[in-house]
């Protein structure tokens, strides 16, 4: 099962050859953003950015996802849009995220079904930290139910599970 040995009738079990990193990399692909996802962060697009931050604080994440009124996405606003906000002489109670949030339909997501390899790609390609993990509604195919959120912490535990593995 393992990949290190297989079995010919006759023969009986032999070396397969098979270097281990191609034996990590199949068990790599085979993570699932279903299976690692955690729970999203939401506020609400009427929310403030004070709101916001205190959100941050009391949750301990480093980005939030905004949904409009029926629940579905309606974008992102990281650690450091609200820091960006927080600029100024702004009174951070007036300041809806709606205005500072990256919004949809700009904003980057995985399905539960993606491989979690197809996730950190994204992560990294886009230069970004969190992923919304979405599903689109049955009723509005462009309107998307939030269902989780993979980030770059939830791929570092991917990875030392990973490492974790009993040696063959
Ligand atoms: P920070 O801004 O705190 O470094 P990020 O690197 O995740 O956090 O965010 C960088 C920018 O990308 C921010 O403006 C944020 O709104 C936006 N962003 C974050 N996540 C996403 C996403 N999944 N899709 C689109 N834009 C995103």
């Amino acid at each position: 099962m393992s990949g290190y040995l297989e079995a010919r009738p006759r023969v009986g079990y032999f070396y397969a050859g098979r270097p281990a990193s191609s034996i990590i990399s199949e068990r790599l692909h085979k993570l699932y953003v279903k299976d690692y996802k955690a729970v999203p962060i939401v506020v609400s697009e009427s929310a403030s950015a004070y709101d916001a931050i205190v959100t941050l604080f009391l949750e301990d994440v480093g980005t939030l996802f905004v949904v409009n009124q029926k629940g579905y996405l309606a974008g992102v606003v990281s650690r450091k849009d609200l820091l960006r906000a927080s600029l100024g002489n702004k009174t951070l109670e007036d300041v809806p995220v709606s205005i500072i949030m990256s919004r949809m339909p700009n904003i980057i997501t995985c399905g539960p079904e993606e491989t979690l390899f197809a996730a950190a790609k994204k992560l990294i390609d886009f230069q970004i930290d969190s992923l919304p993990v979405v599903n689109p509604s049955a009723e509005d195919p462009r309107m998307m139910e939030l269902t989780g959120r993979v980030t770059k912490t939830t791929i570092a535990k991917a990875f030392v599970e990973l490492g974790s593995e009993p040696k063959v």
